[in-house]
C-alpha cells in the first residue's frame, strides 16, 4: 500500500514554532508534504523555506513585500499571495494538518478559517483560546475540527488526560519555569530591560512570549487556554513552579495518581506530537536522560511577585469580554515594553487597569471580539503614551 503523506500548512512559518515545524518535516520528509507557508515580514526566509520544502503557496502578510516575494519565487511555480486576504486564502485551503503559529491576535482570523475546514490543527497560537475561547471552541465543535495543543504544558496534559472519563480527573497542574526573573525581588524587577526579560533560561522562544514568561502572564494565559482545551473550571487548574522545565505538566486523578509528561525542554517535542498525532515520529536530538538529572524541584508561585497570574484568573472568572481585554492589553503593553516605552512592572499595571473597564456582555460572533480587541489596544496605547512623557521628563 502506498504511504500517504500528510499535506501540511504552516501559518507563521518563519517564527520560532514555524521553523521548528519545518525542521521536523525536513527530517521526516517521507511523512509530510508542504502545501502553504505564511509569514508576516520575513520575506527572505519565507522564500527560502518555500523553495527548500517545495511549497505550493507562499503568502506574506506585509503587502509592501509582495513584489520582493514574487521576484524571489519567480520561475519556481510556487503561487504567491499577500496581505490579510492572502493569509486567509492560504489558511483556507484544505490540508491534513495545519500548524497555527502566528503570534498574537493576528492569528485568530486565519486559524478560524482553518477550523471551518474541519482540519486537524496544531494550535501554537494561545491567543485564539484566550481572546476568543468560547467562540473558538464552538467553531471547532460545529466544524468537527481537531485541536492538538502545541503549547508544551497543554501538549503534556493532552498526552496524559483521560478524555473518556472526565469525572476521574481531580485537577490539572500547569508547571512553570518561572522565567528569567524567578528569583528577582520586586525592586530588582523595576529595572528589568527587554534584553534581560527575553533571556529565558530553558526555552528558546520569540520575544513576545519570552516577556510573557518573565511576567508569568504566559502561565496566566495558559490557565485560560487549559480551561478551554480541557473544559476545566478555573479552580481545578493549578500552577506549580518547576525551574528545571523537565515535567511539562500533570494531571491529578481522584484515586491519587498523578500522571506527568516529561522531556527535555525543546519545543520540537510538542510540535512532533501534534504533527504526528495519533502516531509518533522520531526526533533527532538527545532524549531525556533521567539518570543525569541531579534533582527536580517544585514550589508554589508567589502571586505578589507575579501579579499577572491572578489577573489572568480574574479575567477567566469574570468571563465575557474580560479575557479578550486581558490579552489585548497585555500584548500592547509587552510591545511597549520591548520598545522601551514603559517599564517592566508597568505591564501588569496596564493590564490591571484595562480589566477595570471591561465592556459588559459576551461575544456572539468574531466581529465583536475583533472590535473589543481593537478598542482595547487603542485605549491602552492612548493611556500609555502620556505616562511615557511624564516618565521621561521625571
Ligand atoms: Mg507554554
Amino acid at each position: 500500500m502506498k504511504h500517504k503523506q500528510k499535506r501540511i500548512t504552516i501559518l507563521g512559518s518563519t517564527g520560532s514554532v514555524g521553523c521548528s515545524t519545518l525542521d521536523l518535516v525536513g527530517s521526516n520528509s517521507k511523512e509530510f508534504s508542504v502545501h502553504a507557508l505564511t509569514a508576516n515580514n520575513n520575506v527572505n526566509l519565507l522564500a527560502k523555506q518555500a523553495k527548500i520544502f517545495n511549497a505550493k503557496i507562499a503568502a506574506i502578510a506585509n503587502e509592501s513585500l509582495y513584489p520582493d516575494l514574487k521576484d524571489k519565487l519567480s520561475g519556481t511555480g510556487i503561487e504567491t499571495l499577500c496581505g490579510r486576504e492572502g493569509i486567509i486564502e492560504a489558511a483556507s485551503s484544505s490540508v491534513d494538518f495545519l500548524m497555527a503559529a502566528i503570534v498574537g491576535s493576528a492569528g485568530l482570523e486565519p486559524t478560524i478559517c482553518a477550523v471551518r475546514n474541519g482540519c486537524t490543527i496544531g494550535l501554537a497560537n494561545k491567543e485564539c483560546l484566550v481572546s476568543a475561547g468560547d467562540l473558538f471552541i464552538q467553531e471547532v465543535k460545529n466544524h468537527n475540527a481537531t485541536l492538538i495543543p502545541v503549547d508544551s504544558e497543554h501538549s503534556a496534559i493532552f498526552q496524559v488526560f483521560n478524555f473518556a472519563d472526565l469525572g476521574s480527573i481531580k485537577n490539572v497542574i500547569l508547571t512553570a519555569s518561572g522565567g528569567p526573573l524567578l528569583n528577582f525581588s520586586k525592586k530588582q524587577m523595576k529595572k528589568v530591560t527587554p534584553e534581560v526579560a527575553v533571556a529565558h533560561p530553558n526555552w528558546d522562544m520569540g520575544a513576545k512570549i519570552s516577556v510573557d514568561s518573565a511576567t508569568m502572564m504566559n502561565k496566566g494565559l495558559e490557565i485560560i487556554e487549559a480551561h478551554h482545551l480541557f473544559g476545566m473550571e478555573s479552580k481545578k487548574i493549578k500552577v506549580l513552579i518547576h525551574p528545571e522545565s523537565i515535567v511539562h505538566s500533570c494531571v491529578s486523578y481522584v484515586d491519587g495518581s498523578v500522571l506527568a509528561q516529561m522531556g527535555v525542554p525543546d519545543m520540537r517535542i510538542p510540535i512532533a506530537v501534534s504533527l504526528a498525532w495519533p502516531k509518533r515520529i522520531k526526533t533527532n536530538f538527545e532524549a531525556l536522560d533521567l539518570g543525569s538529572l541531579k534533582s527536580l524541584t517544585f514550589r508554589d508561585p508567589d502571586s505578589n511577585i507575579f501579579p499577572a497570574l491572578n489577573l489572568a484568573r480574574q479575567a477567566l472568572d469574570m468571563g465575557g469580554f474580560a479575557p479578550t481585554v486581558l490579552n489585548a492589553a497585555n500584548e500592547v503593553a509587552v510591545y511597549e515594553f520591548l520598545d522601551k516605552n514603559i517599564s517592566f512592572l508597568d505591564i501588569a499595571k496596564i493590564v490591571e487597569k484595562a480589566l477595570e473597564e471591561v465592556p459588559s456582555g459576551s461575544a456572539t460572533n468574531l466581529t465583536q471580539i475583533y472590535e473589543i480587541d481593537k478598542n482595547t489596544r487603542e485605549r491602552v496605547l492612548k493611556e500609555t503614551k502620556p505616562s511615557i512623557i511624564s516618565k521621561s521628563t521625571a
